[in-house]
């Protein structure tokens, strides 16, 4: 029925590529061994878990004994807050953090905090960036770790991750990183960001869903989240899902091969996308760092409009978008992270992300400004409120 789809919500997630696709399929039916066994079988699975260990450690700057493969990216977040709260719990029983962490973070610190551990969730300005000095005061001789995100999946801002790097390892703090969403849209070198721990997600790579990696720097101190058979080198137990493993592996070879490609690409249909709302829409506010964002993020919010409404009329014209973040839409509470940028309630609620991929065109966000102009007025011609500022009162 509709004319086009047009797919912007891969923060939300990614399709699979094809190659991916192809790597992968092997590992489902005559590949089938368990890498813990000592026969061919297991041998071979055990080798094709080596190699995606090894794309995935060149694709940080990593080693591949640094590696650690989960169940997802939110199990990496929960074992790298966890796991160092716990083993470190005689050196100090204090975290630091952000207002604007994914909640596989902040929900983490708030269990933590129940158990005993203090939390500092440090503020964001207006753009989304954490202020050094803050982050400087916070630190004290109970501290124990630093987890503070790459990039944002809301608003794309990118945090100064290589100067809290610096000051983490000035103080000998360990510093963790979720780089999720950064991960195939920038360079990421762990070394260069003295970065302790690193999270990442398969499906927002264009790899498989289930599935994520957690990278801990050789000497890290961290307890086990998931005890057993003693898979992952006696880290992370639990027969590994090989064919994922593999996916995960190809996404991030792909991913980093085609960096510089993907950075160009985005950052021009994201440009192109944000000036054009800028300039066809009035009443509007880019949420996120004007600069410092990711190169496939757009963020909006649209005075007088319900993200909600404005997501369903997307979808009747093949457009998939997100209001906030997945995770949240469909609950009532409004944004966690646009409520940290100072967004009051009404306009936190009239926002909406459009995330781009690979696969979008520049026809993609050409369909899109065509149809985005007229839902927003259409919406906004059922408010009141629009109609008494439209009357030449003062709006906003
Ligand atoms: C998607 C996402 C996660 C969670 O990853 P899953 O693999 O979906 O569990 C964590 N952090 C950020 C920033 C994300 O965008």
């Amino acid at each position: 029925m509709v004319a086009r789809r047009v797919y912007a919500d891969n923060a939300g997630t990614t399709p699979m590529h094809p190659q991916v696709l192809e790597e992968m399929l092997p590992y489902f039916t005559e590949k089938f061994g368990n890498p813990s066994s000592i026969h061919f079988f297991g041998r071979e699975a055990k080798q094709a878990m080596d190699n995606a260990r090894e794309r995935l450690a060149r694709a940080l700057g990593a080693r591949s004994d640094e590696i650690y493969f989960t169940g997802s990216g939110t199990e990496a977040d929960n074992w790298a807050v966890k796991g160092v709260a716990l083993a470190n719990r005689a050196k100090g029983n204090h975290i630091i953090t952000t207002k604007i962490e994914h909640h596989a973070i902040i929900h983490t610190c708030e269990y933590l905090e129940k158990h005993g551990f203090d939390v500092t969730y440090l503020d964001v300005d207006q753009y989304g960036k954490i202020s050094m000095d803050q982050l400087k005061q916070s630190i004290n001789d109970r501290t124990i770790l630093i987890s503070i995100m790459f990039a944002n999946n809301e608003i794309g801002t990118i945090q100064p991750a290589e100067e809290i790097g610096k000051i983490a390892k000035e103080k000998g703090i360990y510093f963790h990183t979720d780089a999720v969403q950064a991960m195939g849209n920038t360079v990421i070198d762990v070394n260069k960001l003295n970065v302790d721990l690193l999270s990442m997600s398969g499906h927002k790579i264009r790899g498989p869903k289930g599935i994520g990696a957690l990278f801990i720097r050789k000497g890290v101190k961290i307890d086990n989240l998931i005890h057993g058979g003693a898979q992952e080198r006696k880290k992370r137990s639990g027969t590994e899902n090989v064919a994922a493993v593999v996916g995960l592996g190809k996404a991030a070879q792909l991913a980093a091969d085609n960096l510089e490609e993907h950075v160009g690409h985005m950052t021009f249909l994201r440009d192109r996308l944000i000036n054009g709302i800028k300039e066809r829409i009035q009443y509007t506010r880019l949420n996120g760092h004007p600069t410092e964002r990711l190169v496939n993020n757009v963020n909006f919010s649209f005075d007088f409009v319900e993200g909600e409404a404005l997501l369903l009329s997307l979808d009747m014209v093949g457009i998939a978008a997100s209001s906030g973040s997945a995770c949240t839409s469909g609950a009532l509470d409004p944004s966690h992270v646009l409520m940290a940028i100072g967004l009051s309630h009404e306009t936190a609620h009239g926002s909406l992300r459009m995330s781009l991929g690979d696969i979008n065109t520049q026809e993609d966000i050409d369909y899109i400004l065509e149809q985005l102009p007229p839902i927003v007025n259409r919406l906004r011609e059922l408010s009141p409120l629009f109609k008494q500022c439209e009357g030449g009162k003062t709006c906003v």
